[in-house]
């Protein structure tokens, strides 16, 4: 088992793209690590200079403390899973699973018990004789696992792991993911633009935007505590309310009345971006906070999206299923001062 350390990693195209630029970021041994950010922020390239398959252009890659940064892929000691899982039309289940240690001349014995042991771990039995054609979607990717587990790499890279499955089968595969990886307690990246996979199964995330880290965390940390407005927009079903605010006394301004906030050191008077999930903003009748009417609700299952009018500004605020106000109901909107984070209206990093 092993851990990735990148340091000042940097990977240009030839035609002058910095797809990843002058990344800093460790993975912990054992750990369940996302890649996460809009469509080419760099994360493909990321996992693929960690990998070998992209040269990089400054920094240093070291995988369990071995500077491999100039290491061909082979040497790496990675297992990488692509998204298109890339197996071999015509070969078997079992050729498939064994072919990098075909490939390393290991002995018949190993590849068989390689094969036996993965197709179990990974609920392949009676399909090890099949061609990749024969399978669905889902059983393709298991052996595309399979095949990265039983190359006995240290790290495993997964580009996309999900994202060629239909809705169903894709909760069903996350489940068996998370369960796997903790099970084989291998060092995992996997690289997604859809956050709400990430927040379910990493143990922990990184945010990317134009090649750069813009946040490193737990989910729980880029949930509730966005270290800019950028992963504040990004994570979370349902956006987080960015409103126009100002610094007083005892917490901000805003359309509507004022909220809690621990202002620090911010001067009374200050401009500021206010971020507030809809999860934390609670919908009551009447009282202190923000001041505002209904103007429209969904339904989101077992809660509901309510859209409240604060002084011609929209603001958004969860509310149990059950608890649903009326379109056109005036209602107050309350949050704890903790959940109320200050953000530079300039640079977009949190204040306080
Ligand atoms: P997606 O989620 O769409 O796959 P991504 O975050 O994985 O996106 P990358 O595929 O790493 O992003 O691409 C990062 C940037 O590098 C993009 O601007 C992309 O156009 C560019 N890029 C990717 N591959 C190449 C290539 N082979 N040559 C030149 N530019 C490339």
């Amino acid at each position: 088992m092993a851990g990735i350390d990148i340091e000042g990693l940097s990977t240009v195209y030839p035609n002058g793209v910095r797809a990843v630029d002058g990344l800093d970021l460790s993975v912990a041994d054992g750990e369940f690590f996302a890649l996460l950010g809009p469509s080419g922020c760099g994360k493909t390239t990321l996992l693929r200079t960690i990998a070998g398959l992209e040269n990089a252009s400054a920094g240093k890659v070291r995988i369990d403390s071995t500077d491999v940064t100039r290491l061909e892929p082979g040497k790496r000691g990675v297992a990488m899973v692509f998204q298109d899982y890339a197996l071999f039309p015509h070969m078997t289940v079992s050729e498939n699973i064994t072919y990098p240690l075909k490939v390393r001349r290991a002995p018949v014995a190993q590849r068989d018990e390689a094969a036996r042991r993965t197709s179990e771990e990974l609920s392949l039995q009676g399909l090890l004789e099949r061609r990749p054609g024969q399978l669905s979607g889902g059983q393709q990717q298991r052996v595309a696992l399979a095949r990265a587990i039983a190359s006995e790499g240290k790290v495993l890279l997964l580009d996309e792991p999900l994202s060629n499955l239909d809705a169903r089968l894709r909760l069903e595969a996350r489940t068996f993911l998370k369960k796997l990886q903790r099970d084989l307690g291998i060092t995992t990246v996997f690289v997604t633009h859809d956050q709400a996979e990430a927040l379910a199964l990493a143990d922990k995330i990184a945010v990317m935007q134009s090649g750069k880290l813009r946040q490193l965390g737990s989910p729980r940390e880029v949930f509730a505590r966005p270290a800019n407005t950028f992963v504040a927009n990004f994570i979370g079903s349902t956006p987080m309310n960015l409103l126009d605010g100002t610094i007083e006394p005892e917490g901000v301004r805003l359309p509507g009345g004022s909220l809690p906030a621990a202002t620090g050191s911010l001067p009374v008077g200050a401009s500021v971006t206010v971020g507030v999930r809809p999860e934390y903003l609670t919908v009551s009748p009447s009282g202190p906070g923000l001041q505002g009417v209904v103007v429209v609700t969904e339904n989101l299952g077992t809660i509901s999206l309510v859209t409240v009018d604060c002084d011609g500004t929209l603001i958004g605020a969860t509310v149990p299923e059950e608890d649903e106000p009326a379109p056109g109901t005036p209602v107050s909107l309350m949050a704890a001062a903790p959940r109320v984070l200050l953000y530079d209206k300039e640079s977009g990093e949190l204040l306080a």
